[in-house]
């Protein structure tokens, strides 16, 4: 049994995390997604709360061919305490994927090898440039599952976004 752990903010989930994650699925028997900083919501930079992402994550996924758990993760204020903090949020995992360099290096300090997948299309699949359209009220619908289109409909998402950055 292999059970992988893959961490980011998604703000929001997009396709470039999916295709990332459909890649992992095809080799761990078991996914957990770890949502970082779920603390932070309604600024131009975090819009999303860790729940709004829960949703986004869990229903773009549906159809993955195996379990996968959706764990939200708030930060610390002590880099060298995390993955301890990672660990006693997280079901148990024997591989971790992520392109954050401080990421790979935390856990690389307690002995854990971290894999970099790179992601599909980086330049048009980016969470800034998504949330950079939504703010400029131009179309980003193509660029995450119609999941989490939905879920960002149903929480009035790109309007929250506009109203926080007062550029509506
Ligand atoms: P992040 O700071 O949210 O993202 C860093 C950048 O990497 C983003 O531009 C992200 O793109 C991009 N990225 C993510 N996966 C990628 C991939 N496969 N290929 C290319 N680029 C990729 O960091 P994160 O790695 O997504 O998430 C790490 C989380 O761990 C954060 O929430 C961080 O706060 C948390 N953390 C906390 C502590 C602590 O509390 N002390 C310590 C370490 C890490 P998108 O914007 O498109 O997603």
């Amino acid at each position: 049994m292999s059970r992988a752990f893959y961490i980011g903010r998604f703000q929001p989930y997009h396709y470039g995390h999916q295709s990332v994650l459909e890649r992992i699925a095809e080799t761990a028997d078991e996914i957990i997604i770890g949502i970082g900083s779920a603390q932070l919501s309604h600024e131009v930079n975090n819009p999303f709360t860790a729940g709004e992402r829960v949703l986004m994550i869990t229903r773009a996924l549906a159809h993955l061919d195996r379990p996968y758990y959706v764990i939200p993760i708030q930060d610390i204020q002590r880099n060298a305490l995390w993955v301890a903090h990672v660990r006693s949020m997280a079901p148990p995992f024997d591989r971790v994927y992520s392109s954050n360099p401080l990421v790979v290096r935390l856990f690389a300090e307690v002995g854990m090898a971290v894999e970099s997948p790179a992601m599909y299309e980086r330049e048009t699949h980016c969470g800034t440039a998504i949330r950079e359209l939504m703010l400029n009220g131009e179309p980003w619908e193509s660029r995450v599952p119609p999941a989490v289109v939905s879920v960002i409909r149903e929480i009035g998402g790109v309007e929250r976004l506009q109203q926080i950055a007062g550029s509506d």
